[in-house]
């Protein structure tokens, strides 16, 4: 166990030098209180369970205090958003804190919160309640799902009054990753034509993060194959649980490949592939069956950011490296498609590997479609259909049609597969109803239900105690809409 004490913290980042962030004080939560903490991030960061008692640690996660070593800073980034250059952005509300070392390596903790940064634009650096729960619930659920993501190691709450569609009240979430760098980090200083910048930055990126990039021949093409690929890896992952972003600018797109920026995210309830789960995206850009190719589209702006790295003297030797890179994109399609087969054949518990499992997926998720039967619930039940098929069929119209599926599934099973299926095929992910509830309580006062919930999305695999949970979105939460507005 880490005592408190023994915490060094260092901030790499800090060293890349002034072109790349402001060093500033957060702007902290008068009179905070907690509202909840993820006792397995504490323990991914090999800290002790009781580690809130640390000196000062409500201050220092509330934005007023640091430890010794801590350095908040917010940094600049670029990006696309919504299919456009928009130009500078940067961590608006977003402070690092500094990095330590863990027994999972180092890990980077950032204030998500904290106040006004130069990088504010109109915004107000504040993040309410109700989207830090969202953020903190569901980025310890895709951790216990085994999908890459940021962590959230706490949420600190406070009176303080934020205006968004509403009145609401401020929060600060923890995010903990190995690296908070986005895409938009290195399209800032490719776009600001700052190539000693890029070249910095991208250095030390592959220092800390993809050292095996730096002995290869052209390291910039390595980079960004092995990101096409992790990125593929993660969208794939999304895809079979039916988790949708919601926000896929070139900004929120992690260069570790992990889910980074949870905002109005949502796991499907009825499978519709054009699902959009951010009410603000009206055309549907980031709708479910469309992430896929977004990502691959991000990864060519990527690609457009890592060129100056490469030789560009002459026209020939430009389009050489241009093409080089596209190469390294291209990856992405092949690895995507694999990955995304893999993940159904698991989730259908199919033998091995054969020509017909695509056509055998595909008539799958047309019958769901045709039915909007629940996601989740779908392969849930599936994954007991060999003894019992009724649940499954309540999910369907057309039960002759899944009948007849079923006819051509069950040969192809594998031994064992219903276990199998069960460590796959989750019963519990953070429907938007149930985010909802937490957040209704944790308004009037009431964090039981986040802690609560917390504990049940760390077991995702396992049927839970109260059967609603895992349950259909009850009535009321039919019209439930997420906005941008965080
Ligand atoms: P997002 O789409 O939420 O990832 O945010 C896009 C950009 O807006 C980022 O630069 C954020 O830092 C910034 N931003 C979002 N909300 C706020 C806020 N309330 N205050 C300041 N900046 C914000
Ligand atoms: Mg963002």
């Amino acid at each position: 166990m880490t005592a408190f004490d023994g915490l060094a913290w260092t901030n790499r980042f800090a060293s890349l030098g002034p072109d790349f962030f402001t060093e500033l004080p957060a702007q902290g939560l008068p009179d905070p209180h907690w509202v909840a903490r993820s006792p397995a991030c504490a323990e991914m960061l090999g800290w002790p369970a009781d580690w809130a008692r640390w000196p000062q640690a409500l201050d220092v996660f509330a934005g007023n205090a640091l430890w010794p070593g801590m350095r908040p800073l917010a940094s600049v980034y670029s990006g696309h958003q919504f299919g456009v250059w928009a130009g500078q952005l940067g961590d608006g509300r977003a402070l690092w804190l500094g990095e330590v070392d863990t027994p999972a390596g180092p890990m980077e903790l950032q204030l998500k919160g904290g106040g006004l940064t130069p990088y504010s634009r109109r915004g107000d650096g504040r993040a309410v309640l109700r989207s830090s729960i969202r953020e903190f619930l569901a980025s310890e659920a895709m951790a216990a799902l085994g999908v890459p993501t940021t962590r959230a190691l706490c949420i600190s709450g406070s009176r303080l009054p934020v205006i968004r569609e509403r009145v609401e009240t401020a929060a600060i979430v923890t995010r903990v990753a190995p690296s908070f760098i986005r895409f938009g980090h290195f399209e800032h200083f490719a776009h600001h034509q700052q190539p000693e910048a890029l070249r910095r930055l991208f250095d030390a990126f592959v220092a800390q993060h993809a050292p095996e990039c730096a002995d290869a021949p052209e390291p910039a093409v390595a980079l960004l194959r092995r990101v096409s690929l992790q990125t593929a890896d993660l969208i794939a992952h999304w895809q079979s649980l039916g988790f949708c972003h919601g926000v896929m600018n070139t900004d929120n797109m992690s260069m570790l490949g992990l889910t980074l920026d949870y905002g109005p995210f949502g796991f499907m309830d009825a499978f519709d592939p054009g699902h959009i789960c951010n009410h603000s995206d009206d055309r549907g850009r980031y709708a479910y069956a469309r992430q896929p190719a977004v990502a691959f589209w991000n990864l060519h702006a990527l690609a457009q950011a890592l060129l100056p790295l490469l030789p560009g003297e002459t026209a020939a030797e430009a389009e050489a490296s241009g093409e080089r890179l596209l190469d390294a994109v291209e990856a992405y399609r092949e690895r995507f498609a694999q990955q995304m087969l893999g993940r159904l054949r698991a989730k259908l518990g199919l033998a091995g590997e054969e020509d017909g499992d695509q056509a055998l997926v595909d008539e799958l998720l047309r019958l769901m479609a045709a039915s909007r039967a629940d996601f989740t619930l779908s392969f849930r039940r599936l994954s007991r259909a060999l003894s019992d098929p009724e649940p499954l069929r309540d999910l369907f119209i057309d039960r002759d049609a899944l009948d007849a599926w079923l006819a051509r599934w069950r040969p192809r099973t594998a031994p064992h597969a219903e276990a199998r299926m069960l460590a796959v095929n989750p019963a519990v992910v953070l429907r938007n109803h149930l985010a909802e509830g937490a957040i209704r309580a944790a308004e009037q006062g009431d964090f039981s239900e986040t802690e609560r919930l917390l504990k049940v999305l760390g077991r995702p695999f396992d049927e839970p105690v109260l059967p609603s949970d895992a349950a259909l979105p009850p009535d009321w939460a039919q019209h439930l809409e997420v906005s941008c507005s965080s």
